[in-house]
């Protein structure tokens, strides 16, 4: 019998004393972390916890037999509507998150183009490198072909001149993000945008991160390229409410500029004995909750509340940048547009990462890939523009006398890479496990090696092995 599904049920104090123990090793919402968390404060997050409660048994599946479906997301479309510009007759979605705006978004190109374009058999879109993985997942489960653009080494700018060359008769969408995740990034949009009009393709701006920050910069005098409806050629644009709007997870809008495109979103179904389906997205039945919290989370703080943290996230960030470069043989990679910093250093960064570590941060150490660069990313949040200081002052500490670059040893990349390729038998992933210092899965303080080692295997390999430290995990 298992320990949690016993006999009898417990009492509220025995279970949430329980779930205490359960999340205490979980990363903080104090400001040491610098991934991860977006967090406007107690008062917001209260509020979203009693709308997150009063609306959790509600069902998204059928906004006629739960009005209330049919008005939260009326009402949160709208204001990101309103938020990224969009022209009258603009319609939109609320999803569950990024992935799932991103994936929806292939999916509304891909029936478009069966719909309008029944010549393409082999759709294809175009990619930059730098643009989030979710855009793979899409390819990959929707059969869209992903074609990668090249971007600059030196801003991680798309070129928009590979990106032209690389259009051909089966091309049904153009991408780009504002900004990127790993270096916040803004994509050249309106160079993009002449492109989708001068070949009348569809241009997806993937805004997950940025959508709900950018416009507040803009309002506060910041420059920045365009990035929204008001550019011509968008067709359309993704927003996460999860990340900076401060919702808790669950919940980003998709916004298109022409019904006929949400059309090609939906999906339909009388073909069986049960009760006729539509779904505008990814999921059936489907919680109210996340909806209803960032409903009411964009009420609470309001525009002027959200302009007062965008304000001050973007000065933490400017602290950040040039906090970053004043310190000997760390850079920043690019120009970011807002607080996404992607930090490279001249010598061991895996080193410097596991100092910072040490020292009570929760940063995010990422592999090279493309013309992007091994290095540590940081993200402002309005929970650590607070910390800012106390982590540059940290940086400088930890980055005194790094070891040169360390190799990753070369017989277990090997290793690697003939199991990502299924030769060499299969590989024990618990023992693998166990050397690597991975104890009932918690990495050890020390990750510098099981960076060091991931880093240098391709991409497939990683993969190939993230498949099987996951499968220990839950196993
Ligand atoms: C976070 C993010 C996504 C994916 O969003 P999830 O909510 O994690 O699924 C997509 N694009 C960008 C630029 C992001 O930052």
């Amino acid at each position: 019998m298992s320990d949690v599904f016993m006999e009898q049920g417990l009492s509220d104090e025995e279970i949430f004393s329980q779930l205490d123990a359960m999340t205490a090793d979980d990363i903080p919402n104090d400001g040491s972390a610098f991934a991860f968390v977006y967090d406007a404060g107690k008062e917001a997050k209260e509020v979203a916890r009693r709308a997150f409660a009063k609306c959790m048994t509600g069902n998204g599946l059928d906004p006629t037999a739960y009005p209330s479906a049919r008005r939260l997301e009326n009402d949160v479309v709208a204001a990101a509507l309103s938020h990224l510009r969009a022209p009258e007759g603009a319609v939109g979605t609320a999803t569950a998150g990024g992935t799932e705006s991103v994936v929806l978004s292939v999916k509304a190109a891909r029936d478009y183009a069966r719909k309008t374009r029944p010549e393409v058999t082999a759709p294809e879109m175009l990619v930059p490198e730098t643009a989030h993985a979710c855009f793979h997942k899409g390819a990959h489960y929707l059969g869209v072909k992903l074609v990668p653009v090249a971007v600059d080494p030196n801003t991680m700018r798309p070129s928009v001149e590979d990106m032209r060359a690389k259009i051909n008769a089966n091309t049904i969408l153009l991408v780009a993000s504002a900004p990127s995740y790993a270096h916040g990034v803004i994509d050249p949009i309106e160079e993009v945008g002449a492109l989708a009009l001068e070949h009348d393709l569809l241009f997806h701006v993937d805004a997950c991160i940025g959508g709900w920050v950018l416009p507040f910069q803009r309002e506060l005098g910041i420059e920045q390229p365009e990035f929204d409806f008001t550019v011509p050629g968008v067709t359309s644009i993704s927003v996460d409410l999860h990340k900076y709007a401060f919702a808790p997870k669950g919940i980003s809008v998709l916004a298109h500029r022409k019904p006929e495109l949400r059309d090609a979103q939906y999906f339909t179904c009388a073909h069986w004995t049960g009760y006729s389906v539509i779904n505008t997205t990814t999921l059936g039945s489907k919680s109210l909750a996340s909806l209803a919290a960032a409903w009411a989370v964009l009420r609470h703080l309001g525009r002027a509340g959200y302009r007062e943290i965008f304000g001050r996230m973007y000065e933490a960030k400017k602290q950040l940048v040039e906090g970053v470069e004043a310190i000997d043989g760390l850079h920043v990679v690019g120009n970011p547009a807002m607080g996404l910093i992607a930090v490279v250093a001249d010598k061991d960064l895996f080193t410097l990462a596991d100092r910072m570590t040490a020292k009570g941060w929760h940063l995010q150490p990422t592999y090279k890939f493309g013309s992007s660069p091994t290095h540590i990313h940081f993200g402002i949040d309005a929970s650590n523009t607070h910390r800012v200081g106390a982590l540059l002052a940290d940086l400088r500490e930890a980055a005194v006398d790094l070891p040169d670059p360390i190799e990753a040893p070369e017989p277990v990349v090997q290793m690697i890479e003939m199991m990502a390729q299924g030769a060499g038998g299969d590989l024990d992933a618990g023992m693998m496990m166990r050397e690597l210092g991975i104890v009932d899965g918690k990495l050890p303080a020390e990750q510098a090696m099981i960076h060091r080692l991931l880093d240098a295997a391709s991409p497939k390999a990683r993969e190939a092995l993230l498949v099987k430290f996951f499968g220990e995990l839950f196993s």
